[in-house]
């Protein structure tokens, strides 16, 4: 027999992009809501007093009145080794990568150390309202192992794949074109699509990868066109430079990734803060998609990334916290410094947009859609259930609120762990 839950709560979800303009046909919110869930998936949602009467007795009740349900969010760029680095001091992209990031990275050498943080790394996600996320491991394959076993024993949908690198890093960070392509082939057929866990391909950055190493990279996205690729693009000034110096027969960065056919649908670039036009239209062109990480970008100093520019091009778009060059794992907390980075360029970002790039708008950057993103019936149920009166001064302030609009942007502008009340992994709660 199905088991059959209803969780009765006010319920907000997007159907589509609401824009800059906030438009209200793009969501859903039903002030008091039953959402339906039958073994692990949305069955169906509407109004409390409507679907009461037709829910029958073999059905598990949930009562969270007075919270609000969203969908569980989706985390398109992060770092699971470098938790322990979050908020180091003083330095830009390069510098970072060789005082604080490599140093920790070579730590995962160790399976019992890997396996610790990526426990760890998950239970911080899911305590953050984030159901999904794509994540860097290190170039060390136990790093992959354990990150899928954390995701998998609590049955969450996650990406992942070994951290490609054969130059331009430490020693002992550094494989070679021939092993990395076969270490990440076998990590590839034991992972991928085992639950719901997916396999990226994962070069670090064009820095960090001989022609050869990018090559082979291509030759596994071509082999196994339902895998994502996974990478950096444009984040700081002067990696641009290096890469301009590194590959000087390219007419961009993105055309490095490019020629060795690693812009692809599924292929997912985390920052784009430094592109051209030509640049926008062939990743809207080819499929790929940008991983927005605002508070990474400030934090860092490496610039403002242009929101509406994106998706005008109709490139694909989520967030990215990019912990830790990003200085939180929560959403709230990195959707509140998007609309600062935007604020600063003329743009905006409404309350309702946030929310739809942080699990819509980010499922269709991961081609997951079809999986997660809203409570479409049919769709794997990822929810988490908010606390309003999370702090006294939260609980002041949404009080004030005319409208599910307004008070959905406080929140995000005032929110952060404490704001998310319960978890739930395929209508389980975690
Ligand atoms: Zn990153």
């Amino acid at each position: 027999m199905a088991d059959r839950k209803a969780f009765r709560a006010s319920i907000l979800h997007c159907l589509a992009d609401p824009g800059e303009q906030a438009d209200s046909a793009a969501v859903q919110y039903i002030e008091d809501g039953i959402l339906l869930v039958e073994d692990g998936h949305v069955a169906a949602l509407g109004p409390a007093d409507a679907m009461a009467a037709t829910l029958g007795d073999d059905i598990e009740r949930v009562d969270h009145s007075g919270k609000l349900i969203l969908p569980g969010f989706v985390d398109c760029h992060v770092h699971f080794s470098q938790l322990d680095i979050i908020g180091s001091f003083g330095e830009q992209l390069m510098d970072w990568l060789e005082h604080y990031a490599y140093p920790a990275e070579e730590a995962f050498a160790d399976a019992g150390h890997a396996q610790e943080a990526a426990d760890f790394f998950v239970d911080e996600l899911l305590r953050n309202g984030t159901t999904t996320a794509l994540v860097f491991p290190t170039v060390h394959p136990q790093s992959v192992d354990a990150i899928f076993t954390a995701a998998d024993r609590r049955n969450m949908r996650l990406l992942s794949g070994k951290v490609l690198m054969d130059q331009n890093c430490p020693e002992t960070l550094r494989d070679d074109p021939e092993t990395g392509y076969r270490e990440s082939r076998q990590l590839l057929e034991k992972w991928h699509g085992k639950n719901r866990l997916g396999y990226a391909i994962t070069p670090r950055f064009a820095v960090t990868s001989s022609e050869q190493q990018l090559k082979s990279a291509g030759r596994l996205a071509a082999e196994f066109p339902d895998v994502h690729v996974h990478t950096h693009l444009a984040e700081n000034r002067d990696e641009c430079d290096l890469v301009a110096t590194q590959f000087p027969w390219s007419r961009s960065y993105l055309d490095v990734y490019e020629q060795f056919g690693l812009v692809r649908e599924r292929s997912v670039f985390a920052h784009c803060l430094h592109l051209d036009e030509p640049d926008r239209q062939q990743m809207a062109k080819l499929g790929a998609a940008i991983a927005f990480c605002p508070t990474s970008n400030l934090f860092l100093g490496s610039g403002l990334f242009d929101l509406r520019a994106a998706l005008e091009r109709g490139i694909r778009t989520g967030i990215g916290t990019d912990v830790g060059g990003g200085t939180s794992l929560s959403m709230f907390r990195t959707l509140n410094e998007a609309y600062k980075v935007l604020q600063l360029q003329g743009q905006s970002l409404p309350g309702f947009r946030a929310l739809y790039l942080a699990t819509l708008g980010a499922a269709k950057a991961l081609y997951l859609d079809d999986k997660i993103g809203n409570f479409t019936p049919g769709k794997e149920a990822d929810f988490v259930v908010i606390d309003y009166a999370a702090s006294s001064l939260t609980e002041r302030r949404l009080s004030q609120s005319a409208d599910i609009a307004e008070k959905l942007f406080a929140l995000i502008t005032l929110g952060d762990d404490r704001s998310i009340a319960t978890t739930y992994v395929l209508g389980t709660p975690v």
